[in-house]
């Protein structure tokens, strides 16, 4: 097929060239002297991502799955007591790991068509008198439905009632697409993935480690050894890895965190908004229904859309393969009964409303009825109006 793919699932991303091109290269001596300034460079734009000062940033070659075992077994020991929120399949397999490693999960089933209520936080700590909970799991942005969770509501209710649990939080497909304050709402750790938000290709997991789960790795005796943070931010304070890092990856992030950086991170949140909104006026016109219920929980980076109930969302993304563009599965309970568009990373207006055009021409090849050019007028007329300024507002 000519042109190229658009690969509109929510992660793997679209890789920007100048990423790309400065992964192009040899591969360096990653004892060499090039590296310490490679990754302090990487370390302090790491750090204004997360929005933390003096967060410790650990890399970990893998992906977000790796970064959560990595968060799990150094701050948590096998038969701790950890809290989580089912509200989508990646919550559940936050979960999942934490038990696979040992730790007594306490999963509490939600809706998974919202995110995590803090009241419902302030009611499960508050129960627990005895500080049995040793950490919070929490998803910032569910990736299978398209919600985002409020984490500075779920901080204040943990300070309401003074718990002292860790808040470790996977922002995997929200970091560098969604703003996310690690110090201002007191998160503990916060993990996430290269391919994402941060528009590298697969291949690289990262902590952010906050002073509390930074003394909690000094004490915990969980088995680890490759995902021990404490050599790894060791070495890296000097520049350095105990293992052989991902180096191309590493050129990448830096060239990756420069774009962010020059474009500012306030506009690369104020351009997920508008994008993310084109794509939301775009569905009842195709009279379909976001998945998420509540406007305030719409995620900018991407948007689950349900198929009618006679319909297979699968058929749906064959459909679009077929015209060369990947959107996003239905997972787990999920599946056929949503697909999902990834609105994030290196995207602009024209490739958002060719993705939808994508996407009408896919309903219709499956007998979804809809009127073409509705759903892509719709989001057209709101960007027009979004360039000459107007505010961003979510739908009603
Ligand atoms: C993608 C994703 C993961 C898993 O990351 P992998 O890089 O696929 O291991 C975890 N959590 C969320 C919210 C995700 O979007």
């Amino acid at each position: 097929m000519s042109g190229r793919h658009f690969l509109q699932i929510p992660g793997p991303t679209n890789v920007p060239e100048r990423v790309r091109l400065a992964m192009d290269r040899a591969v360096p001596d990653h004892r060499g002297p090039e590296l310490p300034d490679l990754t302090r460079e990487i370390v302090s734009g790491l750090r204004r991502v997360f929005g933390s000062e003096r967060g410790e940033i650990a890399l970990f070659p893998g992906s977000g799955t790796a970064a959560w075992e990595a968060t799990l077994v150094n701050t948590l020991n096998p038969g701790d007591r950890v809290l989580s929120f089912n509200i989508g399949q990646f919550s559940h397999l936050f979960a999942e790991c934490a038990r696979r490693m040992g730790m007594v999960v306490d999963e509490v089933e939600l809706e998974w068509s919202g995110g995590v209520p803090a009241s419902e936080v302030e009611d499960r700590l508050r129960s627990d008198d005895g500080h049995e909970y040793r950490a919070l799991l929490v998803v910032h942005n569910e990736t299978s439905t398209g919600v985002t969770s409020d984490i500075a509501a779920i901080r204040r209710a943990i300070d309401a009632v003074s718990h002292p649990a860790l808040l470790l939080v996977d922002t995997v497909s929200g970091l560098g697409s969604l703003d996310f304050r690690f110090d201002e709402w007191g998160v503990d750790v916060a993990l996430t993935g290269s391919q994402k938000g941060l528009m590298l290709p697969p291949g690289m997991g990262m902590v952010c480690i906050g002073e509390r789960a930074l003394r909690r790795s000094e004490e915990v005796t969980t088995a680890r050894y490759f995902l021990d943070w404490r050599p790894v931010l060791n070495q890296m304070h000097a520049g350095y890895f105990p293992y052989t890092p991902a180096t191309l990856h590493l050129f990448g992030l830096r060239e990756a965190l420069r774009m962010l950086q020059e474009e500012g991170l306030e506009q690369v949140f104020a351009r997920h908004a508008r994008l993310a909104e084109a794509v939301r006026r775009a569905v009842p016109h195709w009279g379909l229904n976001i998945f998420c219920r509540n406007p305030s929980e719409y995620s900018n980076t991407l948007t689950a859309v349900q198929v009618p109930a006679d319909a297979d969302s699968d058929e749906v993304l064959r459909a679009a393969e077929q015209i060369n563009l990947s959107l996003g599965t239905g997972l787990g309970r999920l599946k056929g009964r949503i697909f999902r568009i990834g609105h994030l990373g290196a995207l602009n207006e024209l490739e958002v409303l060719a993705t939808l055009g994508g996407v009408e021409l896919a309903l219709h090849h499956c007998g979804i009825p809809i009127q073409f050019g509705r759903g892509v007028g719709a989001a057209q007329e709101f960007l027009a109006a979004a360039v000459r300024g107007a505010p961003v507002l979510a739908a009603d």
